[in-house]
């Protein structure tokens, strides 16, 4: 694959790379078309409950239900402090289409904290966070020149060591890691639950997360009916 410095690799036929962006737009369209409004851009600031109904309060106008489910992975801590989850930032960029790229898959470096891929001609990275943890423990979604010039300089030694490129786009994203890796499917309440805590894999834990959070709100249901 025109890796350099590398002795050995390890193959996983079981790991499968997605397009997230895809993704979420197959699932929008999805669940809109089973007739589930999707309201973007609002911030729920909290929410109480009133004899069997909650009252969710948010950035437009409040909001009444019958049941709450918080899917606000990292940011949960903003609605229920004492939760055990620690936010960390990873930082991603991705190259120009390189002609000829021959890194084809997923791959994992250094404990996992390092991931590239290809996506088509284009090679893409995150990691570095182990390189400056506690700066990393943020919900601020930024780069930093630091972690940003550690990836570079990987790619530059180990992945296309003879080949120009430049980095199209730099961005961040905001995982929620804890004490253990298991996410937090569960009733905080009666009719409040929470399904969080994705530990950095979410895209891969999703279905079956989402599914235990739908039969826990079902039975829920049942006893108000
Ligand atoms: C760099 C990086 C690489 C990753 N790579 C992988 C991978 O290879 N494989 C994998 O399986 N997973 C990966 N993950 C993890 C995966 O992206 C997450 O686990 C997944 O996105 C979690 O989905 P979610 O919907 O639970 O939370 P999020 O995607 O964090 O979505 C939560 C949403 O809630 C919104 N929100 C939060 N608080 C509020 C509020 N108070 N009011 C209104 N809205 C609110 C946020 O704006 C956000 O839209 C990666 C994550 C990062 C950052």
């Amino acid at each position: 694959m025109g890796f350099n410095g590398v002795d050995h690799l390890i193959e996983n036929k079981l790991e499968g790379g997605l397009h997230s962006g895809k993704l979420i737009q197959a699932l929008l369209k999805k669940v809109q078309g089973l007739g589930v409004q999707v309201l973007t851009g609002i911030s729920v600031n909290g929410y109480t409950k009133i004899k069997n109904k909650i009252l969710v309060d948010t950035s437009y106008a409040p909001i009444q239900t019958r049941q709450l489910l918080l899917c606000t992975n990292a940011f949960t801590k903003e609605l229920i402090p004492g939760i055990d989850i620690v936010t960390n930032r990873g930082q991603v960029l991705i190259t120009n289409p390189i002609k000829n790229l021959k890194i084809k898959g997923t791959f994992h470096f250094d404990k996992g904290y390092y991931y590239f891929r290809n996506l088509g001609s284009r090679l893409l990275l995150g990691g570095a966070r182990n390189s400056a943890f506690e700066q990393e423990n943020t919900l601020e979604m930024d780069i930093t020149a630091g972690i940003q010039e550690k990836l570079e300089k990987f790619i530059h030694e180990y992945l296309l060591p003879d080949i120009s490129f430049y980095i199209t786009d730099r961005w961040s994203g905001i995982m929620a890691m804890g004490t253990e890796k298991l996410p937090i499917v569960q009733e905080l309440d009666d009719n409040i639950f929470c399904c969080v805590r994705m530990s950095g894999m979410g895209v891969a834990l999703a279905p079956v997360a989402a599914q235990e959070a739908a039969q826990l709100i079902r039975s829920a249901l049942k006893k108000i009916r």
